[in-house]
């Protein structure tokens, strides 16, 4: 069930991956600054989240995975 989130904040992140944390971790550095960070994706206690070979088993699993598909287009060389 989706958790009811009250409260005013400076800035809000959507997305706690690589760029999000980093820019969350920042702006909160500033002891003035109120900041939410919203993810959409799951936890990350599966073991092959932790295990640089864990990759073979993420990609391509909806539990790791978005699973979006990306149009051919030019700059992908219409891959
Ligand atoms: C298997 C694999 C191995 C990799 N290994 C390396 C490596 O060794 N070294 C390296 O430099 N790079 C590596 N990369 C690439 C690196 O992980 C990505 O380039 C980087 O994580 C992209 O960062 P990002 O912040 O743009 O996106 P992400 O890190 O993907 O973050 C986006 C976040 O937004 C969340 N999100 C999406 N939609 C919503 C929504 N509507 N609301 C809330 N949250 C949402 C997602 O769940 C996700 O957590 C690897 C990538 C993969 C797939």
């Amino acid at each position: 069930m989706p958790r009811r989130l009250e409260g005013d904040f400076d800035y809000i992140v959507v997305g706690a991956g690589t760029a999000g944390c980093i820019m969350a971790n920042r702006l909160s550095a500033d002891p003035k600054n109120r900041v939410l960070i919203l993810e959409a994706g799951g936890n990350d206690n599966w073991i092959w989240f932790h295990i640089p070979v864990g990759y073979l088993f993420a990609i391509g699993n909806p539990r790791s995975d978005w699973m979006f598909k990306t149009e051919r287009g030019l700059p992908m060389a219409k891959r």
